[in-house]
């Protein structure tokens, strides 16, 4: 009976990983799944710790191998290229979006980013632009938890921030990237206190992804960010940016039919702005 439970619990467990690996990463499951049958064909071994250094190889084998290698290949072949990971201006906020493959665009996308990251890093030497989620890599698949990121035509991207004291340039605080808000001033319009008096609790949702003490000293660089955002709009592949509409006035984009609001349906935008090509 014992063994019939450890049997099932196996079973759901593995289970379980296919599914959230699928869910993050996309191709993350269906290489669990592989690992698993071909960890059963190995030739059995006695020694408990080289069975586990064995199957954590043989699985970092098969994920590193067929994501960086393989998936960029059939990705490109259905319109989809990998962000940079290294470059000198564009980065990953963090190396998970790489790892979970959330880092596919178009090319387009890809050349807008490169040009706008290097034109920052022209006029404010020492600039790194972060990106957070584009899309999946393979077909058009939903971006979880992103209602919008499938194409790879949508991609979210830090804003610049700084030290306030300093003003030495400084990272987005958030761990994950999200939920790190850039609040309304006083005077400014509120639509967060809007749309959370009309009961849209998805709004503020991110806020919940960062730590009360996160980024006590760090704050949006208005200039940079500002400098940022404007290269952007200029740009006649890009079709429109989401931010907050006190961010749009505070940043001088007032009347830019390409900066817009998302509506409180969606989750915040004043700790990133989200950008759309056509
Ligand atoms: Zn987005």
């Amino acid at each position: 009976m014992r063994k019939f439970f450890l049997l099932l619990l196996k079973f759901f467990g593995w289970g379980f990983l296919t599914i959230l690996l699928t869910v993050l990463s996309q191709t993350g499951g269906i290489i669990l799944l592989l690992f698993l049958v071909i960890r059963y064909f190995l030739p059995k071994t006695q020694s408990r710790p080289l069975r586990v250094i064995r199957s954590w190889a043989l699985f970092f084998l098969l994920y590193g191998g067929i994501n960086f290698l393989l998936v960029p290949k059939i990705a490109e072949r259905g319109g989809k290229v990998p962000l940079p990971v290294f470059s000198e201006h564009l980065q990953p906020h963090r190396l998970g979006f790489v790892l979970l493959n959330r880092h596919y665009v178009t090319p387009r996308m890809r050349e807008v980013m490169l040009e706008t990251a290097e034109a920052v890093a022209r006029k404010f030497p020492g600039t790194v632009t972060y990106y957070l989620d584009g899309s999946h890599p393979l077909g058009e698949p939903r971006l979880y938890p992103h209602l919008k990121h499938k194409s790879g035509r949508k991609l979210d991207v830090c804003f610049h921030y700084q030290d306030k004291n300093s003003g030495e340039k400084q990272r987005n605080p958030a761990l994950f990237g999200y939920g790190y808000f850039a609040p309304p001033l006083p005077g400014e319009r509120d639509l967060p206190a809007e749309c959370a008096a009309a009961g849209r609790w998805i709004y503020g949702l991110t806020g919940k992804l960062v730590w009360e003490n996160t980024g006590k000293n760090t704050e949006i660089d208005p200039e940079r960010t500002a400098y940022f955002l404007r290269n952007l709009t200029e740009k006649k592949a890009v079709r429109r940016l989401f931010i907050e509409p006190h961010l749009k006035d505070r940043f001088g984009f007032s009347g830019n039919k390409k900066v817009r609001f998302h509506g409180c349906w969606a989750v915040r935008h004043d700790d990133h702005v989200h950008l759309e090509v056509n």
